[in-house]
């Protein structure tokens, strides 16, 4: 006889128990309430939530960025609090990809410099033709030599994309990166995104407060008081919005 088990989703980021104060006594926050949120590979997720609810300390501590007061994190099967900072900087380099609301280009740059810039920090020599393909892949051909002064806020985020996909890393974590974008240039990011997911098999997480924007994610978790609250598969913008409305956000 056989039984059949489903497996697990496998998690290419999570999170477990995570609790994160900040300060010291009588005036402690507590950012991170012993919360525990799967990425599942391959998928897209958003997180949600009032302003002050948690939502960039948990993406900074998934990613590595920050460390937890306690609790587990995983990236891609590696624990990171077994780490240190040197390796930490290393499973970073190899395994994740940021975008931030505010671009984060290096201003002196140019775009096919600031794209390969995480191939040139690992001691690498970026592939010209990788570069070029990555550019056109988000629709930037014939902007290579161009630096970020020059380039609209919306192409400037595309370039961020394409720098934090170029590693085929095991997550990008987008902190509000349509946050700074009109709403054309928002909807060019989310769909890189989405084709991210579809055609590459990457798994994205992604801090939003736009109901529209975490439409596009396969799933939303609600975050409120460093607590996931809620969660919502194959959200639409008006389901999103029924739930985040009662938390205030
Ligand atoms: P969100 O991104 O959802 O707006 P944050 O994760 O930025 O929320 O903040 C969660 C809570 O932690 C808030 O109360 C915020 O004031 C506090 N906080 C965030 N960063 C720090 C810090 N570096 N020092 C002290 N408190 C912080
Ligand atoms: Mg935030």
């Amino acid at each position: 006889m056989t039984t059949q088990v489903s497996a697990p989703p496998i998690a290419a980021a999570r999170v477990a128990d995570a609790t994160k104060l900040y300060g010291r006594a009588p005036a402690i926050v507590r950012a991170l309430d012993a919360i525990s949120v799967t990425v599942r590979e391959g998928r897209w997720l958003a997180l949600m939530g009032p302003s002050g609810s948690g939502k960039s300390t948990l993406l900074h501590c998934m990613a590595g960025l920050d460390t937890l007061t306690s609790g587990y994190a995983e990236i891609g099967g590696h624990s990171l609090g077994d780490l240190d900072d040197d390796q930490l900087t290393m499973l970073r380099r190899e395994h994740v990809g940021f975008v931030f609301q505010a671009f984060n280009l290096i201003p002196s740059l140019t775009a096919a410099q600031n794209l390969a810039l995480p191939i040139t920090l690992a001691g690498g020599r970026p592939d010209r033709s990788r570069v070029e393909a990555m550019l056109a892949n988000v629709g930037l051909s014939g902007r290579a030599r161009h630096r970020p002064s020059e380039l609209s806020g919306g192409q400037q985020q595309r370039v961020a994309v394409a720098r934090a996909l170029i590693t085929e890393p095991d997550v990008v974590f987008a902190d509000e990166p349509t946050g700074n974008l009109d709403s054309q240039s928002s909807s060019d990011i989310l769909a890189l995104f989405r084709r991210a997911v579809d055609d590459l098999g990457q798994t994205v997480a992604m801090v939003t407060h736009d109901p529209v924007a975490a439409a596009h994610a396969d799933e939303v978790v609600f975050l409120f008081d460093g607590r996931a609250v809620d969660h919502l598969e194959a959200p639409t913008a008006d389901r999103v919005l029924a739930r985040i409305k009662p938390l205030g956000g």
